[in-house]
């Protein structure tokens, strides 16, 4: 007996704001697309989980492809937002320094950012901070005037209607087991034992993009990076929000400090802060962490009340370096890297991942 195998043009593993974002770019250049997700909707994972900051671009070292992506999307995804839309705020962010030391790292961002093409960052003094945030307490800041927020829901959605749109379908419930990469396209096996034979395949499973790509016969396991996991976790603030931009601390090794953002319904939230873990869904908040919020937040926010912060929610962050290691660069590879024609992987796509969807849709469709 032989079993029936469909032909399929493209098949999107994962259905988050990237494999979204991908099986958009590659439906609207005429490509016929399967989004395969093994949760029952769209974006329940890191999709769902994170600040939803449409990041300027500011911190990523020059030549990496997260500035080049973040800024081209940040670009696109205003224009996007505007044309399909869909909910956002072009609020602004402060990046604090609470102590003479931190002015040569206020410097070092802005030239950092200048290198990635970011040159609307405007130096300001104490009194000029407060005369825009009188809440803040601070010695120095930058503002980033491109800095804003999106409803990342709304966004994934619309983003889903251009791929039904353009021809494309989604599976949900979906998920995928292995693949086979042979010399007329990859054979896809799903958990459920459905097999189908695709000429694209793009791995955009997030946490688990890693592990797929293991149970990838054909590519070479120096393609497969190692998956590590920290957790941000968030805690909402009780009350009305202190201030109307985004505030920052100046960086930390391995997240960007304990900052306030906020969301479209004018609610505040602190975080997310660095805690290593052992699984990508241990996404429970940690009341007790709670406590070493205070001591961060008064640095820029004195009036911060006891007891005032309440536990929100937690996101884990993709990542593919470990603890004391540099952060890593988005990793993404398609056949000029790993010798597998029609295969895309992406490895690691933590922030600024969300506003550079759109451009990392379009580098994958054009890399296959
Ligand atoms: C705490 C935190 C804060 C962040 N803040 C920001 C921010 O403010 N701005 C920003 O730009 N970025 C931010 N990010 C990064 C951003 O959230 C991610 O880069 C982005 O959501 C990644 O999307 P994704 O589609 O790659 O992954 P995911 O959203 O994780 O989607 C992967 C999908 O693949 C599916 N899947 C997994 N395995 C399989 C399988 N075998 N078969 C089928 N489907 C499968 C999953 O169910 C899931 O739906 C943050 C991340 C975190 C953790």
């Amino acid at each position: 007996m032989t079993l029936h195998v469909e032909h399929v043009d493209c098949v999107v593993i994962g259905a988050g704001v990237v494999g979204l974002a991908v099986s958009r770019a590659l439906a609207l250049a005429g490509r016929e697309v399967l989004v395969l997700e093994a949760e029952s909707a769209i974006g329940t994972q890191t999709s769902a989980r994170n600040s939803e900051v449409i990041h300027a671009g500011i911190y990523y070292p020059a030549g990496s492809l997260k500035a080049k992506l973040c800024v081209q999307g940040k670009a696109m995804l205003y224009r996007y937002c505007e044309e399909r839309g869909v909910a956002h705020l072009r609020c602004g962010k402060l990046l604090v320094a609470t102590t003479e030391a931190q002015f040569a790292q206020l410097d070092a961002i802005q030239h950092k950012a200048a290198a990635n093409g970011v040159d609307d960052l405007v130096r300001l003094s104490a009194a000029q901070a407060r005369a825009m945030e009188p809440n803040l307490q601070c010695l120095a800041a930058l503002h980033s005037p491109s800095t804003g927020i999106v409803d990342s829901h709304g966004l994934m959605l619309s983003l889903l209607g251009d791929v039904e749109n353009a021809g494309g379908i989604l599976a949900l419930n979906s998920p995928l087991e292995q693949a086979s990469c042979q010399s007329d396209g990859i054979l896809l096996t799903a958990v459920d034992g459905t097999r189908m034979l695709a000429r694209t395949v793009v791995n955009a499973a997030g946490h688990h993009a890693p592990v797929l790509a293991s149970r990838f016969e054909g590519l070479p396991a120096c393609h497969v990076p190692t998956a590590y996991y920290t957790k941000g976790n968030y805690f909402t603030l009780a009350g009305r929000a202190p201030f109307s931009r985004l505030i920052y601390p100046v960086p930390e090794a391995a997240g960007l400090g304990v900052h306030l953002t906020l969301d479209l319904g004018g609610q505040a939230k602190f975080g997310p802060d660095v805690q290593w873990v052992d699984r990508f869904d241990d996404c429970v908040v940690d009341a007790a962490r709670g406590d070493a919020f205070y001591a961060e937040i008064r640095k820029y926010w004195p009036d911060l009340a006891d007891g005032a912060l309440v536990p929100g929610y937690a996101g884990v962050r993709p990542k593919i370096s470990a603890p004391g290691q540099d952060a890593a660069d988005f990793w993404i590879e398609g056949p000029a890297q790993h010798g597998v024609a029609g295969l895309g992987n992406l490895f690691g796509i933590e922030s600024p991942g969300l506003t550079s969807s759109l451009a990392i849709g379009e580098w994958v469709s054009a890399m296959l």
